[in-house]
C-alpha cells in the first residue's frame, strides 16, 4: 500500500476522498488539521500555543507541525494518507526526509467554489466526520449518521478565517505543488467532480486493488 499526499484548498473534498480510501482500502488517515483541534481541546501546551493561529485560519508555524507529526513520520509507514500536510515546502522537505511517499493528489478548486462548500460545511465533533450540506446527504435532525452526534459548524469555518486560509493555500502550499511536480509525482484532478467519480478515478490511476 503506497504512502498519499492530499492536497488543496480547504473544501476541495480532501477529507471525503480520504474518508473513501479508508473505507474501501483501508489506508490509515492522518488528518494533521484534526490533529492540531486535539490539541487544542484538550489544552495541551502546543494547543495553547497555536490557537490563535488557526482560529485566524494562519497557517501553524512549521516547528508546532514539525515536533507533532514528527515521532509519528518514519520510512515503514505504509498506507497512510496525509491530509493537511506538508502545507510548506520547508514541511514538504522535512517529509521526504522520513517517509516515501508514492505521490500527491492535488484537488483543484476555484477560490469561489471553495468559499461556496466551506460555509457549508459542518463537522461531527465526536467522530470527526466531515459533511457538507451541498454534497453529503446530511440527515433533517442535523446529527452524524455514523455516530449520532450533533453536526456543528467547525470553530475556525467563519468567512475571515476562510479567507485567510486560502491566501496562505496560494502563497504557503503552491510550492508544495511544484515541489511535487518537479519529482513526477502530481496527479492533479478537478475537484468539481462529483466525490465518488473523484475516487474511482484515485482507484484507477494508482491501480488499486479491492482487498480480499
Ligand atoms: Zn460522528
Amino acid at each position: 500500500m503506497p504512502n498519499l499526499v492530499l492536497l488543496g484548498i480547504q473544501g476541495s473534498g480532501k477529507g471525503t476522498q480520504a474518508y473513501l480510501l479508508k473505507k474501501n482500502y483501508g489506508f490509515d488517515h492522518l488528518n494533521i488539521g484534526s490533529l492540531l483541534r486535539e490539541e487544542m481541546k484538550k489544552k495541551t501546551d502546543i494547543g495553547n500555543d497555536i490557537k490563535e493561529y488557526m482560529l485566524k485560519g494562519d497557517l501553524v508555524p512549521d516547528k508546532y507541525i514539525f515536533s507533532l507529526v514528527g515521532p509519528i513520520l518514519h520510512d515503514n509507514l505504509k498506507g497512510v494518507i496525509l491530509d493537511g500536510f506538508p502545507r510548506t515546502l520547508k514541511q514538504a522537505e522535512f517529509l521526504e526526509k522520513r517517509m516515501p511517499v508514492r505521490c500527491a493528489i492535488y484537488f483543484e478548486l476555484d477560490d469561489k467554489i471553495a468559499k461556496e462548500r466551506l460555509s457549508h460545511r459542518r463537522v461531527c465533533q465526536n467522530c470527526q466526520q466531515n459533511y457538507n450540506l451541498l454534497l453529503n446527504d446530511v440527515k433533517k435532525d442535523n446529527k452524524c449518521s455514523k455516530c449520532g452526534n450533533p453536526l456543528e459548524l467547525r470553530m475556525d469555518d467563519n468567512s475571515e478565517a476562510i479567507n485567510r486560509r486560502i491566501a496562505a493555500f496560494h502563497d504557503e502550499t503552491k510550492p508544495v505543488i511544484e515541489f511535487f511536480k518537479d519529482r513526477d509525482s502530481l496527479i492533479t484532478i478537478p475537484a468539481t467532480k462529483k466525490p465518488e467519480q473523484i475516487h474511482q478515478e484515485i482507484v484507477y490511476i494508482l491501480g488499486l486493488a479491492k482487498p480480499a
